[in-house]
């Protein structure tokens, strides 16, 4: 009977509240342990995500999208905006009430969800027993851990908070930096050099690989570099920076490459997080960690001790807070002696930039490694009606199918609203959809989404509204 499981869960973010609220639903009785507090001292559950990732990030990219907007295509629209300025504490006050009134929310589902909830640090000891700031609350039939992760911090750029900054720093900048060093070109450093560099900072990203986001299908990531470059935004890839040091509250910033070094007024570390595992694990509790901190677990997020779980930015696969979430579901029902499963390959992922980019499944590179055929099926933004009018026609869908039985493979979106196409996308390849079913819907027009369906077209009969001769 579930209602007789007692089941811990250490950590309140997208990973552990939403485990929290599952198990819950299936009858168990839940506590969750969460330690973030907010800078009132109040308990602020729903992690990373919540207080300093996802939805702040969010909230910046919204408003200063709105702003450079106002400045750049009002005027297309036949808007004139006299004098535009941008009151950049307004913009961090409304930040900080939305995360706040967010996180109360999280609080009160947790409640109505009867889940004990407790504001301290735990840790996991023997015998699945748990204890809070070092006073042990009991044993449970089942422990999940979901501790998330930390900013990875660069040995020769400690971060001193107000000019070698983290993620969490850049988020709540007071002033726009004349100039901002970024490094590290990856999601974080993309979407934080945007928020800036859309209030006229001069944003420098530094990035030690020679590819432009490898993880991301190259057509899209290319097009992707070229529409970034052109936004305020200078990436330099090949580009490793060897040692930062704070001067006159600037920062020097050098690079193995040049021999001049650049200075900046502000400069991110966007280099990773890594999983926040060690506080959380007593030597007692019989975990090891790997190589990278990570907690080693299989398909189900089972550790290597049995009824402890460990799931979201602590494990393999994508550090993203649905793919905690979805995780923390997936332990929730396993716990309670349902089937449940999570695919890895199923995780759509996003960078809010402008266009955004959004894919899921594989890019062409990992179909040519792994020797399957495929088809490639694309369309423009530029050739679309929807996007016209919404001066938004950078970009395009990519949709990657199988040679022979036409299942959708990978989707790969860089263009208005990818955050939105992509939804329909990861449904088509979890159904396992072919590139002929969604060729065969209908999309209303004029919307975004019609460049999915005419993507389709392009892998199958022809896109209709392209002058393109199918081959
Ligand atoms: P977390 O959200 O990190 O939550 C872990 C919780 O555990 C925290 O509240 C922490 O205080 C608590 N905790 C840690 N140790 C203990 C302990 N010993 N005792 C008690 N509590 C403890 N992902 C997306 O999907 N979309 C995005 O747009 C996105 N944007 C991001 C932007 C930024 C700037 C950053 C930094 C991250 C972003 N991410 C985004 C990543 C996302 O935030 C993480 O993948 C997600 O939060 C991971 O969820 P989690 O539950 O595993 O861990
Ligand atoms: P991500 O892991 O997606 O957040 O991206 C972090 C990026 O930072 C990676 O692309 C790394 O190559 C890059 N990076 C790490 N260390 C350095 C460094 N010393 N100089 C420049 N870029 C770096």
């Amino acid at each position: 009977m579930n209602s007789q499981k007692k089941i811990a869960v250490i950590g309140a973010g997208p990973g552990g509240y939403i485990c929290a609220i599952r198990a819950a639903q299936l009858g168990m009785q839940v506590t969750c342990i969460d330690q973030w507090v907010n800078a009132s001292n109040q308990p602020s559950p729903g992690g990373t995500c919540l207080n300093v990732g996802c939805i702040p990030s969010k909230v910046l990219l919204e408003s200063t999208h709105l702003y450079h907007e106002a400045e750049h295509s009002a005027a297309i629209h036949g808007i004139s905006l006299a004098k535009l300025s941008m009151d950049v504490a307004k913009m961090q006050d409304r930040k900080e009430k939305i995360v706040t009134n967010l996180a109360k929310g999280v609080q009160s589902l947790l409640k109505a969800n009867n889940i004990n909830f407790i504001s301290g640090t735990a840790s996991l000891g023997a015998n699945k027993t748990v204890f809070v700031n070092d006073s042990s609350i009991g044993s449970f039939d089942a422990v999940v851990l979901a501790s998330g992760s930390l900013p990875i911090e660069l040995p020769f750029a400690k971060f001193n908070h107000t000019t070698i900054l983290d993620s969490a720093d850049a988020l709540a900048l007071k002033e726009v930096p004349a100039t901002l060093g970024i490094i590290g070109a990856g999601v974080i450093g993309l979407e934080l050099g945007s928020v800036w560099a859309r209030l006229g900072s001069k944003v420098t990203i530094l990035e030690a690989l020679p590819d432009f986001l490898p993880s991301v299908d190259t057509a899209i990531a290319q097009q992707a570099f070229k529409s970034l470059s052109n936004q305020g935004m200078t990436i330099t890839l090949n580009t490793k920076v060897t040692a930062v040091q704070e001067k006159n509250k600037k920062v020097q910033v050098t690079l193995a490459n040049q021999e001049q070094p650049i200075m900046f007024d502000a400069l991110i570390v966007a280099v990773g997080r890594k999983p926040n595992c060690k506080q959380v694990l007593r030597p007692e509790s019989g975990i090891t960690l790997n190589k990278n901190d990570s907690i080693p677990v299989d398909q189900y997020c089972r550790t290597s001790v049995s009824d402890i779980y460990a799931v979201g930015d602590l494990v393999r696969g994508p550090m993203l807070a649905h793919k905690a979430s979805h995780e923390g579901v997936m332990v929730a029902e396993l716990i309670a002696g349902e089937h449940a499963e999570s695919d890895l390959n199923l995780v759509p992922s996003i960078i809010y930039t402008n266009p955004e980019i959004a894919w899921v499944g594989k890019t062409e590179k990992q179909l040519q490694q792994d020797q399957i055929p495929y088809t490639i099926g694309s369309f423009p933004f530029a050739a679309l009606g929807r996007a016209i009018a919404q001066n938004s026609t950078t970009g395009m869908v990519k949709i990657l199918s199988h040679k022979e039985t036409g299942t959708l493979l990978g989707v790969h979106i860089f263009g208005p609203s990818a955050s939105e196409l992509i939804a329909t996308a990861t449904t088509a390849l979890a159904f396992e959809a072919t590139a002929e079913d969604i060729a065969l819907t209908i999309a209303g027009h004029p919307t975004l989404s019609e460049a999915f369906h005419e993507a389709a077209l392009d892998a199958t009969t022809g896109a209709l509204n392209l002058f393109r001769k199918k081959t």
